[in-house]
């Protein structure tokens, strides 16, 4: 029930704050998404933007050329982003195609990054949950966690997604 109403303040929150920027750079992402599919990996994209620049971009490579359980869309874009940029972080938006995973949250979380903005809900890994549960210290660090905004175009993403996951990771575990 709680897990209900927090995706329904997300939704919310979806209308009030989405701007033209944030499709077009949505939009990047998914190029990004397209990509990655193409050579074989899931179909996940990530942008960091910073003052309406692209300072990062990254997309799954979790699969191809060899299975790489950190090759997250998220990650990849945090590991181009300049390392000088760091004390912006609180005005930089990472858009990703898909609801970050725990780890990427965390990594998000950590490196300060200040909101989050997704285009499809991922209903059995998404970090949103998480939310409303972290420790003490992020209490004034939280980001605005918004989406989804692009569902029509990132739900058959992550429709791909989980099923090349299950087909290839899931014998993995
Ligand atoms: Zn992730």
């Amino acid at each position: 029930m709680i897990f209900a109403c927090f995706r329904r303040m997300c939704i919310l929150e979806y209308h009030m704050t989405i701007s033209e920027k944030d499709r077009m750079f949505m939009q990047r992402a998914i190029e990004l998404a397209l990509n990655a599919e193409k050579e074989g990996n899931p179909p996940v994209g990530s942008v960091i933007v910073l003052d309406n620049k692209v300072i990062g971009e990254g997309a799954s490579n979790l699969i191809f050329p060899v299975y790489n359980p950190r090759g997250h869309a998220e990650m990849n874009a945090l590991d181009r982003v300049d390392n000088t940029l760091w004390n912006k972080a609180r005005h930089m938006t990472c858009y990703t195609t898909l609801e970050p995973c725990c780890m990427c949250f965390g990594r998000l979380l950590v490196t300060g990054i200040g909101r989050i903005v997704y285009g499809a809900i991922d209903r059995k890994g998404g970090s949103g949950c998480l939310l409303p549960h972290l420790p003490v210290i992020f209490e004034n660090k939280k980001p605005e966690f918004v989406g989804p905004i692009a569902a029509d175009q990132c739900d058959p993403l992550y429709q791909k997604t989980a099923a090349l996951f299950n087909k290839v990771v899931g014998n993995f575990s």
